[in-house]
This record gives C-alpha cells, sequence and structure tokens, in this order.
C-alpha cells in the first residue's frame, strides 16, 4: 500500500489522504494527532465552566476542562466581589475562582491548560481541536467560553484598570454610590448602565461619539427623564487623569472639525459600555448565533441546535452577563448532558 516504508511522516500523509482527513489534521507535520475519547468535555474555567464541571463530576461524567488563555475567567482581573452569593464579606476575584476549580478538582474533574482552536460537530462524537496538537472526541461538549468587555484602546485604561475604570455597572456600580461616573458608548447597553449608575451615583455623564444616541427609542427617552444623567454629545474619550486611582477625564468636543475643544470633567468611576465579544468564532462553523456572536440555545436550556453541545455562561447571554447568572447556567449545562447521555443509553 506505501510506496515508501522507510520514511513515516510519507506513509502517514498516505493514510490520512486515503481517510480523507489530511487536509482536517490541523497538524503543521501531516502526522495523526493524538485522539482522546471523553464523556464530557467542558471548554472554559470561569464560573459557568467549574460550575457545569462540579455538576457533571457529581453525576459521574468525567469531565475534562479546557481553561483557555484565562484561567478562571473574566474574574480573576477583578479585586472584589460582593454580589456572589455565599460570600457575606466579598471576596476576591481571583480566591473565588480558585475556590470553585478546588471544587470542580474535589469532585475528579480533570482541569487542563489549552485552547480549543476548532471543532467538527458534524459526526455523532463532537470533534474539538485543543491548541491544533490534539483531538478530544467527546461524547457532550459544554461550551463555556464567555464574552471579552470591549474596551477603547487607550493606554489609561490599563493605568487604571481596577482603580476606576470598569466594563461593569451592575458589578462595580456599587463603589461609586454619591461619586461623579461617566459611561461611554450609545447603544441600549451604555443607556441601561447610565440609568442604573444613576440610581446609585450622584451624577452620570454619557459619553457619545455622535450627536445621537444608537439606543432604542424606548431607551432613549428613558435616559433623557433621568435627571441625573447629562449627555455629552459628539465627545470622545483622550484620556484619564488622577492619582493612583481615577480623578477625572479628558475629552474632545467634535473631534476632527474646526471647532474640535478638549473638555476637562472630574469623575471618580469609568465605565465602558461599548459591547462585548462574545468567544464563539471557533464554533461559528456549526452552531447558529445572533449578529454579535452570542451562541443560540433553545429556550429555557442550554441546548444548542446540535444534540450533545451545550452552552452556557456570558457565551449565550447578551442580558445579565454576571457570574451568578454564568453560573446557574452552567448547571444547567451539566444537567442538560447527563440527560442527554442517559437518554441515548436508553434508546
Ligand atoms: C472586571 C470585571 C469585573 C466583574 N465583576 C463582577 C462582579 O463583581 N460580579 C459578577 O457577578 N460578575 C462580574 N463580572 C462579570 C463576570 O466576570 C462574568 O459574568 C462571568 O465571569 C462569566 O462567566 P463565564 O464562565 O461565562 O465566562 P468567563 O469568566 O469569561 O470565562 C471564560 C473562560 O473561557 C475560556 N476560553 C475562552 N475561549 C476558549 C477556548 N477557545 N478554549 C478554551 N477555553 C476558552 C477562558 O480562558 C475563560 O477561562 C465582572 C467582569 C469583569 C470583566
Amino acid at each position: 500500500m506505501f510506496r515508501n516504508f522507510g520514511n513515516l511522516k510519507n506513509i502517514y500523509h498516505d493514510m490520512f489522504k486515503s481517510l480523507n482527513l489530511d487536509d482536517k489534521s490541523g497538524s503543521s507535520t501531516n502526522l495523526p494527532l493524538e485522539t482522546e475519547r471523553v464523556k464530557c468535555l467542558i471548554i472554559g474555567s470561569g464560573p459557568a465552566g467549574y460550575t457545569a464541571a462540579i455538576y457533571a463530576a457529581r453525576a459521574n461524567l468525567n469531565p475534562v476542562i479546557y481553561q483557555g488563555l484565562q484561567p478562571g475567567g473574566q474574574l480573576t482581573t477583578t479585586t472584589e466581589v460582593e454580589n456572589y452569593p455565599g460570600y457575606p464579606k466579598g471576596i476576591t476575584g481571583p480566591a473565588m475562582m480558585d475556590d470553585l476549580k478546588a471544587q470542580a478538582e474535589r469532585f475528579g474533574t480533570d482541569v487542563r491548560w489549552g485552547l480549543a482552536t476548532r471543532v467538527d460537530f458534524s459526526g455523532p462524537n463532537h470533534k474539538v481541536w485543543i491548541d491544533d496538537e490534539k483531538i478530544i472526541e467527546a461524547e457532550t461538549v459544554i461550551l463555556a467560553t464567555g464574552a471579552t468587555a470591549k474596551y477603547l484602546g487607550i493606554e489609561d485604561e490599563k493605568k487604571y484598570a481596577g482603580s476606576g475604570v470598569s466594563a461593569c455597572a451592575t458589578c462595580d456600580g456599587f463603589f461609586y454610590r454619591g461619586k461623579d461616573v461617566a459611561v461611554v458608548g450609545g447603544g441600549d447597553t451604555a443607556a441601561e448602565e447610565a440609568i442604573y449608575l444613576a440610581g446609585l451615583v450622584n451624577k452620570v455623564y454619557l459619553i457619545v461619539r455622535r450627536n445621537e444616541l444608537r439606543a432604542s427609542k424606548v431607551m432613549q427617552e428613558r435616559v433623557m427623564r433621568t435627571k441625573n444623567v447629562e449627555i455629552l454629545w459628539e465627545h470622545q474619550t483622550k484620556g484619564l487623569f488622577g492619582d493612583g486611582v481615577v480623578e477625572g477625564m479628558i475629552l474632545w468636543k467634535k473631534k476632527g472639525t474646526p471647532e474640535q475643544e478638549e473638555v476637562l470633567i472630574k469623575i471618580d468611576g469609568f465605565f465602558l459600555a461599548i459591547g462585548h465579544t462574545p468567544n464563539s468564532d471557533f464554533v461559528k462553523d456549526y452552531l447558529e448565533t445572533d449578529e454579535v456572536g452570542y451562541i443560540k440555545t433553545l429556550e429555557g436550556t442550554s441546548k444548542t441546535k446540535i444534540p450533545g453541545v451545550f452552552a452556557c455562561g456570558d457565551v449565550q447571554d447578551s442580558i445579565y452577563r454576571q457570574a451568578v447568572t454564568a453560573a446557574g447556567s452552567g448547571c444547567m449545562a451539566a444537567i442538560d448532558a447527563e440527560r442527554y447521555l442517559s437518554e441515548k443509553l436508553t434508546h
């Protein structure tokens, strides 16, 4: 069958060609990738992934979890978490995620380093490539890859991260009670965040690049009716200032026009509300997403349109995006996966 028995690489190459798999291997060498079969594969190690792991492990699904580039997920980038039930004194994000990981490991979850790079959900077993180096064939896959908040990309966002810069009003608004804050954005999320913050803080500046809001009519009216929200039309962020913490921001008014001017306002909190990017690119060929990229699930469940593939947490939630809702949907995904497997066994 093989022309050159001395050249193992060619042998494998021919073998893959005959199986019509060579162009799908993802390997730069064309050597066959190691394949491992698992009952339950969880992708992502935020609150959704670890909660799914706790439930899946306790249901004997022997879950394997890949942590991705941000082990512990978004909460590892924050200091105090005060709204997750069970921590009356609050807890830091990293410490909370260590607890969730320890709880998942206690029941036997196999926690691994690695990034899911692509998938093939066309067969009965679902294939997931890890770092393009290995294939996991899973009976069930739980996608818990979260979403990433968009930032403007200015240096000061990094400089004051956790010291006045936030991308989540529900998470951090409480820390700014009675103070002045700015919200950047002109869509529905920005309008919602501004209204939410207005109920907590002294004053909200809504920084809008254009001379109109993109938000829905209803939300626009609600913002306009909120007394302590002042909209700064045609303003853009230039930078932030303050001694260790945000004390104010510099804006451009009418940037790029003859009337361009610099404006300075005093604020204690700077909230980004310019959207999130769900980490769903690698599954888009197989799963339905909305226009932003959030994975669509069957209402009230974690089921995607592919049997045996489930989604939970921020990657499928454009509305709540909280640790507790992510954890709750992680629990749902593990229960859905367990029921899917037991139904398969009894059919
Ligand atoms: C600064 C900040 C502060 C916050 N504060 C609070 C708060 O106080 N209270 C609150 O309730 N919520 C808070 N949130 C929101 C909260 O963090 C999220 O709602 C929650 O983490 C979502 O959980 P998740 O498990 O869905 O996803 P994430 O936490 O985003 O985790 C996603 C995981 O998926 C992994 N991943 C992504 N792609 C891949 C891939 N291809 N292969 C393998 N792994 C992958 C990542 O490495 C990560 O481990 C905050 C968010 C931020 C950014």
